[in-house]
């Protein structure tokens, strides 16, 4: 038995301070107005699944996940977004 026998997860997620994103987010949109849609993404707290809020352009602080019962505090653990650039 080795001691030394780590394995990295094969999911790796990167999220980052709520606020940061928020921020960014809010720059995004306001530098093409009408133009870009944001959808806010988090990692579950409880079982590691990858969630895309369905709504665009708003930032929870909470979020469920559909795999299992876990609310993940997004504000806490920090998030990630998705950029949509809108077609016409
Ligand atoms: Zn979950």
């Amino acid at each position: 038995m080795s001691q030394d026998d780590s394995i990295d997860p094969p999911m790796k997620y990167t999220d980052y301070p709520f606020d940061d994103m928020c921020k960014k987010a809010e720059e995004l949109i306001n530098s093409a107005p009408g133009k870009i849609d944001v959808y806010q993404k988090y990692t579950c707290s409880g079982c590691g699944q990858r969630l895309t809020m369905d709504t665009p352009n708003v930032f929870y602080v909470t979020g469920s996940c559909d795999k299992c019962p876990t609310i993940t505090n997004i504000k806490e653990q920090g998030c990630n977004f998705l950029v949509h650039a809108r077609s016409g």
